[in-house]
């Protein structure tokens, strides 16, 4: 069997892959896991990138990088629409893209190119790839549940769930247990049709591909993937969680603040409570102050990241009263991005208070930290939802952010026995994860089924 698989991983070598990430940070980092994986199974890596957010090179020096102009203008690269910016890089990269696929397609000669792996958001892909007999993988970097609810969008536009009624939010959404109507994806945008478009482009150009990449594990979302089974009959591969084939890899492009880690050295066991919202979500002043009372109050420690511009129309902590920080006599620490997976590890860390981006939510899975959840927009109520509901590994602030709840809701996720239930149950989760990246286990054996799969894909291209 060794044998067998050296001489596949010979067969590898050679063999180029082509990825493209959509440039959003939530996006970027498990593109990038993926091709280290692939890189670690014996392929060479080329990363087509957007100029717009461009990943940093010089952390990867394995890989090559090509660069594409994404004809973003100034103003349109810096908005906080998704829906906008995710519908207008599907137009603005068409040509670009083309050609520089036409390009490398031509000048990669003695490493024939196996298939490109774009993210499910990059739907315009599909035709091109398509047009030049080049295999498209995708990488859905949610989960499997939240993209069945993409899937189902149809039903849910039919059934009136969607546009949600503020009369409805607590009603059950029966197709689609244990979702309530407040959880859907309804996406701030400018142009709702828009959003409407993007999901249908994203779903069905997903399913016209060669093969869907999952950055999960069957043990987590069994009924999901069933169902996705069904649905979607392409080649599937759960392969999660990316994070933890490799240790100390950071494939964040802002700059990490190490303080975090002195601080916490100086914390007891489970004692902190993390706060991140991730890279894109915004709140308002009066929301950044009901955290930062409720946080003070609760006298746990923090260790909070404030990006800039997380609080609309703030630099960074201006709207903080003069003195608050030396106030909290060093039981809080704020900084502006931090090194998320060293954090979640460290042995201080009791709870993590999250908005449930996936790879936050997967993230703290993988580490045994239970959450907060405080979902804002995209995949992240119901991934919440997952995480209360069904995982119960974590509680909801559904409410408006108050001092007294934030307050009540970190002591009971830190001190009090419920807490501990939430860190058992978590903890079991993180030995499953543990058991379905060794071999025999469930990612592992998809892992071997998607290289074996690509190497076919190879011999397709060459004919
Ligand atoms: N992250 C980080 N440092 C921070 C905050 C976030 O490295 O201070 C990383 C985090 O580990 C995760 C990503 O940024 O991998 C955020 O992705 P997620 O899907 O959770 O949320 P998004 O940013 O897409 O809303």
């Amino acid at each position: 069997m060794e044998n067998v698989r050296e001489s596949h991983r010979q067969q590898r070598k050679g063999c180029t892959l082509l990825l493209f990430p959509l440039p959003l940070q939530g996006h970027i980092n498990p593109m990038l896991w993926l091709a280290n994986i692939l890189y670690s199974k014996g392929f060479s890596i080329i990363i087509i990138h957007t100029k717009f957010n461009s990943p940093n090179p010089s952390k990867y020096p394995h890989f090559t990088f090509h660069s594409i102009p994404d004809g973003l203008l100034e103003g349109e690269a810096s908005t906080a629409d998704v829906v906008d910016l995710v519908t207008l890089l599907n137009v603005k990269c068409i040509r670009s893209f083309r050609d520089s696929l036409v390009k490398l397609l031509l000048e990669v000669k003695e490493e024939p190119i196996a298939c490109l792996i774009t993210d499910a958001d990059w739907y315009f892909t599909q035709a091109v790839a398509d047009s030049l007999k080049l295999p498209r993988l995708v990488l859905r970097t949610s989960n499997i549940s939240f993209f069945l609810v993409f899937g189902a969008l149809p039903l849910l536009l039919e059934k009136g769930y969607i546009p949600i009624k503020d009369s409805q939010l607590e009603e059950p959404v029966v197709e689609l247990p244990p979702l309530k109507v407040k959880d859907l994806p309804e996406i701030k945008t400018r142009n709702v049709e828009d959003f409407y478009h993007l999901v249908a482009g994203l779903v069905n150009e997903s399913k016209a591909s060669s093969g869907l990449i999952w950055n999960s594990f069957e043990d987590l979302e069994r009924d999901a993937l069933s169902k996705l089974y069904q649905d979607f009959p392409i080649p599937i591969f759960t392969i999660g969680p990316f994070y933890k084939y490799f240790s100390g890899t950071s494939s964040s492009s802002l700059t990490e603040d190490q303080s975090c880690i002195s601080w916490l050295d100086k914390k007891a066991p489970n004692s902190v409570i993390y706060v991140s919202f991730g890279s894109i979500a915004e709140i308002n002043e009066a929301e950044f102050l009901e955290i930062a009372w409720g946080l003070a109050n609760s006298n746990q420690p923090f260790l909070w990241v404030v990006r800039p511009r997380l609080v609309r129309g703030s630099e960074w902590i201006e709207p903080l009263p003069d003195g608050f920080q030396e106030r909290l006599g060093g039981i809080g620490h704020i900084v502006k991005w931090a090194p998320q997976k060293e954090v979640q590890a460290h042995p201080a860390i009791g709870g993590f208070w999250t908005h449930n981006g996936w790879n936050s939510t997967l993230e703290s899975i993988c580490e045994g930290v239970p959450m907060i959840c405080h979902p804002i927009s995209g995949d992240q109520k119901v991934n919440a939802r997952y995480v209360t509901d069904i995982w119960r590994i974590g509680l909801h602030l559904e409410k408006k952010l108050e001092r007294g709840e934030i307050e009540r809701a970190v002591k009971r996720l830190i001190v009090e026995a419920d807490g501990q239930e939430m860190r058992k149950r978590i903890m079991s989760l993180k030995e499953k994860v543990e058991i379905c990246l060794k071999q025999g286990g469930s990612s592992y054996d998809s892992l071997e089924r998607l290289t074996d799969y690509i190497l076919l894909l190879q011999p397709l291209r060459s004919h």
